[in-house]
């Protein structure tokens, strides 16, 4: 199944997706959070849309999570290309709720930075509360779908703080969407890609994760409790690489969709 979050009569609601590329239209209203069908969607209580092409449709970003947990150097090239060892365990930071965004509004430049990048990701979506996830248990069950996520970074204020808070978490600096959908799967490995411009920049595969969402999962949750909600963003392939003001920055997930997002440069306040 697929959803999204749009605006309809006035409120940010959920919505079932059906059909596939262009023709995908929201034919049915959820009538209570994705979050809360304990990662079952289809037990949610709906009601019969006429029927919104999604590309007419104002949409938001479809989570609403407690955190955003993030995966640095997820793919080997990447690390290389920034010149950082492979990780010998995930490394994991977090971005603010507040810089999140849905596909097509603004990602603002900070007068700040003077270099900020893309980061294409596939995101997911957790389904039901976990802790202490084991070895032997399956991570399948608590994943609600996937989605696009951009990891906009101002890569400069990222080496110069020495830590990445800042440098990650900007206003606007997390668009995610168009939608989430539990009918892609990562381990048989998804495309994931970027193009600025409509140049093709990042073009990575989810089989070539130097850590498989299992061993994330269990990594992640020997230290938190992933809520229903919470959005993983499991790391970018090799390509990072600036904007400027003007750009359309567009992260693809195969089965997903496109998340679209255009650069201004914000003012000095
Ligand atoms: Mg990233």
């Amino acid at each position: 199944m697929k959803y999204c979050r749009f605006l309809h009569d006035g409120e940010a609601r959920y919505g079932l997706v059906e059909g596939q590329g262009e023709e995908q239209r929201i034919t049915r209203l959820l009538l209570a959070s994705p979050h809360l069908a304990g990662g079952d969607l289809e037990e949610l209580p709906s009601r019969k849309l006429p029927p919104l092409r999604l590309a007419e449709a104002s949409l938001f970003a479809p989570v609403e999570p407690t955190k955003i947990v993030c995966v640095g150097r997820n793919y080997r090239e990447h690390a290389a290309e920034l010149g950082n060892e492979v990780p010998s365990e995930p490394l994991i930071f977090l971005k603010p709720t507040s810089a999140l965004v849905g596909t097509g509004a603004e990602v603002r430049r900070p007068p700040i930075s003077q270099r900020v990048d893309y980061e294409g990701e596939m995101g997911v979506v957790i389904g039901r509360a976990c802790r202490h996830l084991n070895p032997a248990e399956d991570v399948r069950p608590f994943i609600l779908g996937y989605t696009c996520v951009n990891d906009v970074t101002a890569r400069d204020l990222q080496n110069k703080d020495g830590q990445w808070t800042r440098a990650k978490g900007f206003d606007t600096f997390c668009p995610v969407g168009p939608l989430v959908s539990d009918e892609v799967d990562p381990w048989s490995g998804i495309s994931v890609q970027t193009r600025v411009n409509g140049e093709l920049r990042q073009d990575g595969n989810t089989r070539n994760f130097i850590f498989p969402l299992e061993v994330v999962l269990r990594h992640i949750t020997q230290f938190m409790t992933l809520f229903p909600g919470d959005l993983i963003a499991t790391g970018t392939p090799k390509g990072v690489g600036p904007v400027v003001a003007g750009d359309v920055m567009e992260v693809t997930v195969a089965g997903v969709g496109a998340l679209r997002n255009q650069v201004v440069d914000e003012p000095a306040h």
